[in-house]
């Protein structure tokens, strides 16, 4: 991957899943033979990404997609790893958010493997590794990791984006991260479920905090961050039944996917690059230091391919486009 992309995405087709199968549902996607582009069916629409995954395995996506983004975060950089699209469309299957199956395992675990791997083979200096894991629903954040499923808030100051409170668990090996990952998951049914929401309305942000330090010179230190976020489902709310009125398009679609497209299309965007307004939302606040600059981001664009699905699937087609 070339260090002046900044902004990748990768399309993820899933497979049918049965319930589309027993309603019949055609495929509405078409692939290009080893181009990274997608035709939609019916339509005068086509979209190219930096990769178009169709149907793929977790392994092979982890390994075209994302591994080359660890070793970046060993060299410095920030990362940050986006799962956006509607709800059932493969964002939690894609990112592992919550880890069950080793087969499957999704790109947390898979990172997760490689970034003790490079601890254990870089035996010139030494590391700290700490996670932590937040939710955020309606513009609240609240702490994962922490047993009292507190929230907590954000704040600037000389080393960057800042969330005083927020439990950072110290880890030593790979089970020791899944099990946090694991702990959180759980966490999260219960958080802000409580309050009534689905987790499909939220966000879930997994970080990874890498210290290191040269061994033999000690001045010679740095730390990145690499963000793992299942996105809140993109979907628009539906009609409601009372009034049969729709909401007017844009009032209650989530706030943070508004704010983080935005802010990606403006990063692409030499001419606003200047004028970056990572302030309209709290997901935007949080990994603002983590998306332009000194960081490498890809957006994962996960879509269904069934017809049945289609306007969803245009939808995040066009929200990934913009990105690029
Ligand atoms: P989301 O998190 O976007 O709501 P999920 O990740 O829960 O969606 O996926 C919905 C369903 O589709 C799950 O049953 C999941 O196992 C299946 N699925 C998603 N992506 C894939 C894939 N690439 N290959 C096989 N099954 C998938
Ligand atoms: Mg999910």
């Amino acid at each position: 991957m070339a260090d002046s992309v900044s902004v990748q995405v990768a399309l993820r087709i899933r497979p049918l899943v049965d319930s589309e199968i027993k309603k019949g549902c055609q495929m509405c996607l078409e692939c290009v033979p080893n181009e990274p582009q997608v035709f939609v069916k019916g339509t005068d629409k086509s979209f190219t990404f930096n990769h178009v995954f169709n149907p793929e395995d977790n392994e092979y996506f982890y390994d075209v997609a994302i591994k080359d983004l660890v070793h970046h975060a060993f060299k410095g950089y920030n990362v940050t790893v986006l799962a956006y699209g509607q709800t059932g469309s493969g964002k939690t299957f894609s990112m592992g958010t919550s880890y069950s199956d080793e087969n499957d395992a999704g790109v947390i675990p898979r990172a997760v493997k490689d970034i003790f791997k490079n601890v254990a083979e870089m035996t010139d200096r030494h590391f700290k590794i700490s996670v932590s894991f937040m939710e955020l629903y309606q513009e609240q954040l609240f702490d994962l990791l922490s047993s009292s499923k507190s929230t907590v808030d954000i704040r600037e100051d000389t080393r960057g984006i800042v969330i005083p409170g927020l439990t950072e668990v110290a880890v030593f090996n790979a089970d020791d991260t899944t099990q946090c990952l694991v702990r959180g998951s759980m966490g999260r049914a219960t958080g802000a479920t409580a309050m009534n929401a689905q987790s499909s309305r939220s966000h879930a942000i997994f970080t990874i905090t890498i210290q290191q330090q040269s061994k033999s010179d000690e001045s010679n230190s740095m730390t990145s961050k690499f963000h793992l976020v299942d996105l809140a489902g993109s979907e628009r709310p539906k009609k409601t039944k009372a009034t049969g009125e729709r909401f007017k398009e844009g009032v209650n679609i989530n706030k943070g996917l508004l704010a983080l497209g935005n802010v990606i299309s403006a990063l692409g965007d030499e001419s606003q690059k200047g004028y970056i307004s990572y302030r309209d939302s709290r997901l935007t606040r949080l990994l603002q230091d983590s998306l332009g600059g000194n960081s490498l981001t890809i957006m994962i664009a996960c879509v269904s391919p069934a017809d049945y699905n289609l306007e969803e699937t245009l939808s995040t087609l066009r929200y990934a486009d913009r990105a690029r």
